[in-house]
Order: C-alpha cells, then structure tokens, then sequence
C-alpha cells in the first residue's frame, strides 16, 4: 500500500526531476538497481501502477526509449518514439499487462535521427510481492541480436528471391520492398549502367518499388527519367567510390540532384550502397547501386553498413548468375550473328511441336528460306558483306512479328521459320511473300546497295511429314525446286519434288560458282568488247559496229556471252556488267570517231533487268556526254521477248530514250511472235532480222518468206531492217535483191578488238 501511495503521488513535474523521481522510487527496488548494466543504455527498468496507468523509467530504460527518465503519467508518453507501425501491437500487449496483470513480452521499434532503428524488448518480471498493484520490469535493447538474426533472415529471404528469381528485375524488386518494410524506408530503387548510343555509359533507375500508400509520384517520375554520369549525384558518386553515402536532409543537400521532387514529396533522408562484391582473388565486380529513401531524418545507422554489403553483395552474384544463365542459354540456343534460334535448338523446338501436334490433332507448317546467291556477295565483297546481310535478314524477319512463330537459323545462308499451329494454306503464302519480299529489298554496305532474294520451301505437318526432320526434308526439297524453276519465290512441297534434288543441286552449284566468278572478273576486269560491223547494202561503208562482251578468264580462256549473260542476267549482276559495256562501249566509239569513223554509230545490247529501270535515260545521257558523243550514235538492241514480256514498263522507257534522240533495234526479230500490230506502237528506229531465219537463205522457201515480210513490214513502218548472221555471199545476194541495206555477219566481218578496228581503218586510209 505504502508504494502504492509513493507512486500515487506523483508531481507535474516528477518525470523531469530526478531528485523526485529519486524520492518516490521504493527503497527496494532501488537498492536492487543494476546500475552498471543500466549506464551501458541496453537496458533499463520500468515500473508500472496497474490502477493509475503511471510508469516510471529508470534511467537506462529512459534511455533506451529516448525519453526522459523518471515518472511518466501514461504509458503513451514513455512510447512516443516507437515507430507508427509497432505502436498498435503494443497498446494491445500493455492493455493485456493492466487488465490481466500476466506476464508479459514483446518486442516494438524505436526510430529517431541520432540513432536510427533499434529494436526492444519490454519483458515484465515476476511480481515480488503477489497482489501488489505494481507490475515491474526491464526494457532491453536486443538492436544487435535482432540485426543478426535479421541479417541472416535477410539472407535467407532474398538468397530465396534471388535464387529462384527467373529475371533479375522481379527479384531486385522484392529485395528492395523486403528493405523497405523491414529497415523502414519509404522507397528504394536499383540503377545499372546502360550504355548510350554513343558509347558512353549512364548510370539509370533500373527498378524501383516503393510503399503505394505514400504519394511519391513525382520522385519516382523523376528517378525513371534521370541519367547520371559515373561520379554525378549520390548514386554517381556512390558508383565510382564504391564506398556508401548518405544524405541527411535531401532537400537542401547541394549534390543530391533530386531534391525538389524529394521535397515535393516529403522525403528527407536517404541511403545508397554499391551492388558488388569482392571474389577471392581481391577482384571487384561491380554491378549497380542501390538507393533507399525515409520520410524521417535519418541519421548515420551503425547497422546499416554490413547489412548493405551483405544485400549488395548478394544481389552482385545474382546478377553475375543471371547474366552467366543467359550466357549459357545464348551459346546454347541462339544462333551467334543473328540471334535467331541455332540449328540445334529450332530442330528441337520442331520436334516438340511435332509431338504436340500428334497429340493434339493440330496441323502447322515449317518455312525453308535459303538466300539465293548469297555465296556471290560474300565472295565479291567479303565476310563482313556476307554478315550484314545475314545480320539484316534475320532482324528483318523478326520484324515480321508473326505472333506464336520461331524464326532460325540453319546455318549459312539458310533460315527457317516454324509456324503458329492451324494457318491456312493462304496465310502461309502471304507470309512467304512478306520474307520474299524482307530478302529482295536492298541491303546497304558501305553505301552500296546490295540485292539477294530468297527461295521458299514449305511443309505442313503430318502431310509431308511426322517427325522434324521429315518436315525439313520436304520443306528443302521445296526450297530446292522453287530455287530451280527461277529464284525469289515460294513453293509448297508436293511429292515429285525430291525427284532430281541431287541433280538440281549440281546444276544449282556450277551456277553459283560462275555468279562468283562473274562478280570477280567485273572487280578485276577481266571484260573486254569486240565491235562487229554493219554494213550498208553495197558493203563499202561501215555504219555501225555492235558491241558484244568477251570474258577473258585468268587463265586466258575466252568464254562466250552465250554461257555467262544468261547466270548474269539471273543475279541483277547484270545490271552492274550492263553499265560497264555502256561506258566501254561509248569511250571507245568517241576513239572511233577521232581515227576515220566519224559518224560511227555503236550497238549495245541490252537485258531486262537492266532496260527496266526509269532512271536508264538519264544515266545514258550522262554517260555519252561525258564521252563527247551525240544520242544518235547510241543503238539500243533489245530482244523482242524482252520488250513483250513487260511492255508496262519497257515501252515508257523506249519511249523516254527515242525522245533523248537514242536508237532502239530490236534484236533476234521474228523470234518472239510479237504480233504486228504491237509492233507498229513500238518507239523503234530498226529490226534485226535472227540469225536463224538468214541462215536458211536462200533455199528454204519458209525462211525466204519471213525475211521478205520483215523486209516489207520494215518499208511500211519506216524503219531499218539489219540482217545479222550473213556468212554466204547467196544470202547476200539474197537480201540485196529483196531491199535489205544493212548486213552483219562473218562474211563480211567477224567481231573485231578496237585496235584490230584502228588498224584496218589505217590501212585503208594508208593505201
Ligand atoms: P546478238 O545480240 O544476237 O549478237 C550477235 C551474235 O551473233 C554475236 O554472238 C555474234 O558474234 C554472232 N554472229 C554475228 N555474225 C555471225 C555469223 O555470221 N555467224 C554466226 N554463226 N554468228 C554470228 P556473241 O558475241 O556470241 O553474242 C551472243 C549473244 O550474247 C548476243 O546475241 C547478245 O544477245 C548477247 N550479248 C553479247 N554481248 C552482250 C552485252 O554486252 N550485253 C548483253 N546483255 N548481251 C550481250
Ligand atoms: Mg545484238
Ligand atoms: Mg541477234
């Protein structure tokens, strides 16, 4: 009764005045006091008056409260540090403590600026005298124990996120919330390096989490969108010393570069630590830094320290182990140039949807796309052409985008592409021609545009195959046959097609070895003109001379336009053989000129891919004014099969040249069936009659025919008709008697070099 009364008499004043305080204490108690335990501040006594609620705190248990020592007339004032999320649970054990009187335990959080977070338990002893209305006990500060079994909970729980963790974003993130709700901080975020177009490397905000109850937009909008230079912020700064940093008040530090939105937002202190860790060999791996921020100002906390390196550590190996998976998964799986899925993985990823198929009933099919001359550009301009082009393929038919499909790489120059179950024989054709059309458009290296295109092979599951490699089977033998019967286009597998694969290949191979070739002999120049004349009708006068290509191989071969033009015509190398008869031919007429041919005109021949292109006026009329000669010294000779087989296109351009005052001769005429009345739309200044129907002259009465209509149809129309192939002088005599002023053929010359043209020329001028 006699404490009772000691403890209901408190003062206003008591709980600051220690002398009082000192009074109203019962001597017994004081006298058992551990005052040395108590100065070191981790632990301290507490009565409590179950009937008043007062308390009193010793100085040691004040201490570890932060509160002022002595008598306090409610509990609250003895708790009012305690961190606003462990207050609730305690006012539940404290009520339990008067209204029951047991025993009681538990631990609550204290946080303030100078000290940080620490933990204690409040523990109540045995009463000494039963049915005394005061309850005792001690307050303990079990920071350092808690910290240890934290730090090793800590390890456990994120060794648990980031063991598991399929992708390092995910388990960052749960690493940071698990901070955040365990260390009290409002947010935390993860930034890496990331590497900028340029080169340069910027630190950015990786991942972030922060408590959702807390209005931090605009911090966090901020973090997303700042980059930071190796050593520029704390985060910068933290990265470059790879020592800790914190920052007291986020408002008015200089250095801490968001500090209006962390204003803005009510964040006040902040902690940032290096991910990384140090292997046995003193190495250090650094990966990233992470970042934590409080509402409260918090101060330097002694325990925060080992625990980061612990996490930063921790988090440093995950993103090694990560990265060293993806590795493994790359080499495994992924096809180094491209990207795509290597050989290995698309068969397996083949035969898994094959076995998927069988047991679900579904049907999908497997596109072969091989390159079509390939091979050329990476002999003509190198590997590093030849990988571009890969490189650029492959990304273009990612572009493709075609949602549940896997695009791979066999190997070489080939790809394939393993559809999404159930397309209909339609949508497979309209995805063929999106990769038709992926290979045919220009790939640009080192400014020059370099063109393939692709042939297609499809097979559809389980009709042309039950297994993988089956369905490759069929799919290459597809592509094989589209390859045969003319590039740049899609076939679908039908049983005769694996008939005369081998055999196709062979033809396949020669071809592509001479489109190789082909392109070397135009790098190394191994072209050469012979110029054949035209003469007119009494043999005197040369009024032209047509050019025709001669390819000198290294070892001095000569090999005829016949075996090459068409492989050329083929690959569009063409188109690059073309310009250079072009010039060729036009520099050496204006030679011509200069030593006794002064109206010479020049024939050059010309293929579709070349003709057809609207710009080829426009390059012609460079190319003769550069050499000094005029339009009408320039003959065109088109093949009439050419002109008929694209009339939309090569006619505006015949038309374009007559215009530029060029000529155009159609060449091989009678061949090609064109029917007369066309023909009289033509913007054409002269036919050439084919060598095949002169050569039955003059005996067989059908070619006799056709060369006389060609004649008269050449009279009606106004135009001049040649007759190429003369080699008798009956066929001559023959076609002078029918009206035909221009012969060319061996009778009167075979093709000559320029030089063996000069030298003729100056023998007859010298005798
Ligand atoms: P073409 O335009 O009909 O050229 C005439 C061909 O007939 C030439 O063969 C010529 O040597 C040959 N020839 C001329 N007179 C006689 C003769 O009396 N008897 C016989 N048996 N043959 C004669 P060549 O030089 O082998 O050229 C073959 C074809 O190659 C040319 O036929 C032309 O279509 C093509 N060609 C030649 N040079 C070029 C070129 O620079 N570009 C293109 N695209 N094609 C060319
Ligand atoms: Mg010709
Ligand atoms: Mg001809």
């Amino acid at each position: 009764m006699h404490e009772h009364s000691l403890l209901c008499r408190p003062s206003p004043t008591a709980a600051n005045d220690p002398d009082l305080t000192q009074k109203l204490w019962p001597a017994r108690v004081q006298a058992t006091l551990p005052d040395a335990a108590e100065t070191m501040g981790l632990f301290g006594h507490w009565w409590c008056d179950m009937h008043t609620g007062e308390w009193v705190l010793s100085t040691g248990a004040a201490s570890a409260l932060d509160v002022n020592a002595g008598l306090h007339r409610t509990g609250a004032s003895c708790f009012e540090q305690v961190l606003p999320d462990d207050v609730l649970a305690l006012m539940a054990v404290l009520r339990q403590l008067r209204e029951a009187g047991p025993a009681i335990e538990c631990e609550f959080r204290i946080i303030n600026e100078f000290d940080g977070l620490r933990w204690l338990r409040l523990v109540s002893l045995p009463q000494a005298q039963p049915g005394l209305a005061i309850q005792t006990g001690v307050v303990i500060d079990v920071t350092s124990t808690r910290l240890a079994a934290m730090r090793e909970r800590f390890c456990f729980e994120s060794t648990q996120f980031l063991i598991g963790a399929p992708t390092l974003g995910e388990s960052v993130t749960k690493v940071i919330q698990l901070v955040c709700d365990n260390l009290g901080w409002e947010c935390g975020a993860y930034w890496a390096l990331e590497q900028e177009q340029m080169g340069d490397h910027q630190l950015a905000c990786q991942y972030e989490w922060h408590k959702r109850d807390y209005p931090l937009a605009a911090f966090i909008r901020q973090t997303a969108a700042l980059r930071l230079a190796p050593g520029e912020g704390l985060v910068g700064n933290v990265w470059r010393t790879m020592q800790p940093a914190w920052v007291e008040n986020m408002a008015t530090d200089q250095d801490f570069l968001r500090r209006k939105s962390a204003h803005e937002c009510g964040l006040q202190s902040g902690y940032a630590f290096p991910v990384s860790y140090v292997t046995v060999d003193g190495r250090r791996h650094s990966h990233g830094v992470l970042e934590f921020y409080s509402s409260l100002s918090r101060q330097r906390e002694a325990q925060l320290p080992s625990l980061s390196a612990t996490i930063g550590a921790l988090i440093a190996q995950t993103v090694l182990r990560i990265a060293q998976q993806e590795l493994i998964r790359q080499l495994a799986q992924v096809d180094d140039l491209t990207g795509l899925a290597n050989r290995k993985h698309f068969h397996h990823l083949l035969d898994a949807a094959c076995l998927g198929a069988t047991s679900t009933g579904a049907t999908f099919a497997v596109l072969n796309i091989d390159l079509d001359r390939f091979k050329l550009i990476n002999d003509a301009f190198g590997h590093e052409a030849g990988n571009l082009v890969l490189h650029e393929f492959a990304q273009r038919l990612q572009g493709l985008e075609l949602e549940g499909c896997t695009a791979g790489r066999l190997g070489g120059d080939e790809f394939a592409i393993l559809m999404a179950p159930g397309q209909t024989t339609a949508q497979l054709q309209a995805v063929g021609a999106r990769v038709l059309l992926a290979a045919r458009m220009p790939f640009l290296f080192e400014r020059q545009e370099l063109t393939v295109s692709a042939s297609v092979g499809v097979s559809v599951f389980p009709d042309n195959g039950w297994t993988g490699s089956e369905l490759m089977r069929s799919a290459d033998a597809a592509m094989y046959r589209r390859k045969n019967g003319g590039r740049n286009g899609l076939n679908f597998f039908s049983d005769g097609t694996v008939e005369n694969l081998a055999e196709q290949r062979s033809t396949l191979a020669k071809q592509l070895t001479m489109e190789a070739e082909l392109h070397r002999a135009l790098v190394s120049n191994e072209f050469f003109l012979e110029y054949q004349p035209v003469f007119d009708r009494d043999a005197e006068h040369m009024v032209a001379v047509e050019a025709l290509i001669r390819w000198r191989r290294q070892n001095g071969d000569i090999v005829r336009p016949d075996l090459f033009i068409p492989v050329a015509e083929q690959s569009r190398l063409i188109v690059q053989i073309g310009r250079w008869v072009v010039q060729q031919a036009c520099r050496d007429l204006a030679q011509l000129h200069r030593c006794g041919f002064p109206d010479l005109q020049v024939n050059v021949n010309m293929a579709a891919p070349e003709f057809v292109n609207a710009s080829l006026p426009g390059e012609l009329m460079a190319v003769i004014e550069a050499c000094g000669i005029a339009p009408h010294h320039l003959c065109v000779e088109l093949t009439e099969g050419l002109v008929m087989k694209q009339p939309d296109k090569v006619i505006p351009v015949m038309g374009a040249l007559r215009q530029l005052g060029f000529k155009i001769s159609l060449d091989d005429f009678g061949m090609g069936h064109s029917s007369l009345s066309r023909m009289k739309k033509l913007p054409i200044s002269s036919v050439k009659i084919d060598r095949s129907f002169v050569s039955g002259l003059p005996h067989d009465r059908g070619d006799g025919a056709i060369v006389r209509t060609i004649l008269d149809l050449g009279r009606h129309m106004k135009l001049q008709v040649i007759a190429e192939g003369v080699e008798t002088d009956a066929q001559l005599i023959f076609l002078r008697q029918f009206g035909c002023t221009l012969i060319q053929g061996f009778l009167l010359s075979r093709p000559k070099t320029i030089s063996e043209l000069m030298a003729a020329q100056a023998h007859i001028t010298s005798e």
